[in-house]
């Protein structure tokens, strides 16, 4: 669609513009390389794309390539665990930021096993454990999979094999983390089973313009607006978001918050989903990372996209 629409922003223009001033930076960063499958990935690849609550969609690079959607899964794991068990999930999980790298072992210790959000690997690996309640590990990457295709609107999303067993043969830190966890007492499922679900779930492979429509929910209160679905209630969706904006991009969730403004969850494949609650679903995709593990160009590209448009959680 082209041309300005009820916001009064030209998004096709701005999306396009905003894409072509970030593309000379194209392959700043380093991609992840300890998944040895992600290392392999070409950091010349750069996508966006952005899907409003009317419908109107706007997308520009490598939008239709699909990329291994890692953390990012755990949004909507998280939203799969709420629906399970409601708010007696923070019982097993916390929600302050960590302010410690994605993978850090170092306050599972302090805090007797309880991850302090459920957007660091400790915190994702518990909530996989809660979605695990009354399925075989193959249900539950099913139900996963099931959940992403039904928020995107698309069957062909598939889980990215080589990637899953890639993270299965090198995941010694996830590993450590799950042992660690169930020193305490709290996994209910055998560790090597939680792992075996949550890497599938990391492993899933999407655009960014399947993510940013299977974000969709998030920036129109809990519902899918294209198909008039509630997927959460209101107050569910503004509490995904509050927890995106505070821990969702790890130890750097400050200072995106300050550059940016928005909820986003980032993954190390090096995908972003932001959100412009009442505005806008969004979707980078740049491989090379920057020390915390977020998407360097993504970042840089959100920043100038909420600058464009003035899209803020902050007023
Ligand atoms: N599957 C990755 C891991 O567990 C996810 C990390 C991320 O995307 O931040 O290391």
């Amino acid at each position: 669609m082209a041309g300005p629409k009820a916001s009064g922003l030209d998004l096709g223009r701005i999306v396009s513009e905003v894409h072509d001033e970030l593309a000379t930076r194209i392959g700043e960063g380093t991609v992840a390389d300890y998944i040895p499958e992600l290392a392999r990935v070409d950091p010349r690849q750069f996508g966006i794309a952005l899907v409003t609550p009317e419908g109107e969609v706007a997308a520009a690079g490598d939008a239709d390539r699909p990329f291994s959607i890692q953390s990012i899964s755990k949004v909507f794991l998280l939203t799969l665990a709420l629906g399970r068990v409601g708010e007696s999930l923070w019982t097993r999980v916390g929600r302050e930021p960590s302010g410690s790298p994605f993978n850090s072992i170092v306050q599972l210790e302090h805090e007797a096993g309880r991850p302090r959000n459920p957007f660091i690997n400790a915190g994702a690996i518990v909530v996989t454990d809660v979605a695990m309640a009354g399925h075989s590990p193959r249900e539950a990457i099913g139900e996963i999979l099931r959940f992403m295709r039904y928020l995107a609107d698309d069957d062909d999303i598939a889980i990215d094999r080589a990637v899953a067993a890639s993270e299965l043969d090198t995941g010694a830190r996830n590993q450590a983390l799950g042992w660690f966890m169930r020193s305490f007492g709290r996994l209910d499922h055998e560790v090597e089973k939680v792992l075996g679900v949550y890497f599938h779930h990391c492993a899933i492979a999407m655009s960014c313009r399947q993510m940013a429509r299977a974000g969709l929910f998030l920036a129109a209160s809990g519902r899918d607006p294209l198909r008039g679905h509630s997927v959460v209630r209101p107050a569910r969706a503004r509490r995904i978001n509050a927890l995106m904006l505070t821990c969702g991009l790890y130890d750097a969730s400050g200072d995106f918050a300050y550059r940016v403004g928005l909820p986003a969850k980032s993954g190390v494949g090096g995908g972003i989903l932001a959100v412009a609650p009442g505005q806008a679903s969004i979707c980078v995709w740049a491989p090379g990372l920057d020390a915390f593990g977020n998407s360097r160009l993504g970042g840089l590209t959100l920043e100038a996209l909420a600058r464009r448009t003035g899209w803020s959680v902050f007023g």
